[in-house]
């Protein structure tokens, strides 16, 4: 349920409204944008009387929120969300942000030559994978909290924050220095993670699941905000379809779709999305021009011998190319 209050409203007069609220039940959530102040209620609602709250004098209108998802949803929260990370980077509300490097970490030398190419190709987060989901269990499983406490030297080599991903509560106190954790697609509904994450005070990029909808995406990211933890980004990384020259299939629309029902900002991932380093080019220019707050990238110093993702990771050179045209596109996103 969402009260719009009146431009007039005072101050005191909305903390009696959250005070009265708060003897009912319920939680409030205030949201002050430029058009109207808005007090978002989550809970169970259903014996609010309406009626009452529209007597107020403060009160413009009261309206129910069908949606499920509520603190995620735009209706809570007009204006864009912007995440800022330790070091001032903003991300969402037309801060355009670039998260670049290995699938996974393999040594020293590897992330921290990938570091300093991603960073000078203009990318401003600095991606690498230490605990790795893999299809096989025989595959390279990523190199753990070795792999971690080499990104995090990544990072003090480089002034570039670091993303990563967390597959299980248990590896979370390792995480105390990363910028962003990353919650893989196959973790999208592991629910406890999520509700693990929620209580950190920490930036969460949440993957959308292989086979999941736009709905259920955005009932992930309310497990994290319903813990408190508002900084979730949404990641669009493809989806399975019948399609098979492509690793997954980039679903475009779903970049203004989810505009138009969160106020979270999203990326998008070319890479997981096709699978080819060919096509991460234009699918970049693409999740661009629809309006993506930022792109997730997979680089590598030799695609050929990487350990995890190569046939989809781009050279230092054409990742650098690629910014040149992202760069050239940007003024012409659509925001809706
Ligand atoms: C990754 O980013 O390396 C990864 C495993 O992505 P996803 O969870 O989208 O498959
Ligand atoms: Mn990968």
């Amino acid at each position: 349920m969402i009260i719009l209050l009146k431009k007039d409203a005072r101050e005191d007069q909305i903390a009696n409204l959250t005070e009265q609220l708060k003897e009912m039940g319920l939680e409030s959530h205030l949201s002050v944008g430029d058009a109207h102040t808005v007090v978002g209620l989550v809970g169970d609602t259903k014996s609010v009387d309406v009626d009452m709250l529209k007597a107020l004098e403060i009160v413009e209108s009261v309206q129910r929120v069908q949606e499920p998802f509520k603190q995620a949803n735009r209706r809570f929260h007009e204006e864009d969300t912007i995440v800022e990370l330790a070091n001032g980077v903003k991300i969402g509300g037309g801060h355009f942000q670039t998260m670049a490097g290995p699938c996974s970490i393999e040594s020293e030398e590897q992330i921290i030559e990938i570091a300093k190419a991603v960073k000078a190709a203009g990318a401003t987060i600095l991606r690498g994978g230490a605990f790795k989901p893999r299809t096989s269990p025989y595959a390279f499983q990523g190199l753990g909290a070795e792999g971690l406490r080499l990104l995090l030297k990544a990072k003090e080599e480089t002034g570039l924050p670091i993303i990563t991903e967390a597959m299980d509560a248990s590896q979370l106190p390792l995480f105390e220095n990363v910028d962003i954790i990353q919650i893989g697609a196959r973790n999208m509904q592991n629910f406890e993670l999520l509700k693990q994450v929620g209580k950190m005070r920490k930036p969460v990029l949440l993957k959308r699941g292989m086979s999941s909808t736009l709905q259920e995406l955005l009932m992930s990211a309310e497990y994290i905000m319903a813990g408190g933890n508002e900084d979730v980004i949404l990641c669009e990384r493809g989806i399975r379809t019948f399609e098979t020259y492509t690793r997954n299939t980039l679903d475009l629309a779903a970049i203004p779709v989810l505009r138009r029902l969160t106020h979270l900002p999203i990326f998008v991932d070319p890479s997981h999305a096709t699978g080819d380093a060919k096509l991460v080019h234009p699918t970049s220019l693409a999740a661009t021009a629809v309006g993506a707050d930022g792109l997730i990238v997979e680089v590598h110093n030799n695609p050929p011998k990487a350990l995890c993702d190569g046939a989809q990771s781009l050279t230092p050179n054409a990742f650098a190319t690629m910014m040149k045209d992202v760069e050239a596109i940007r003024p012409f996103a659509y925001r809706g």
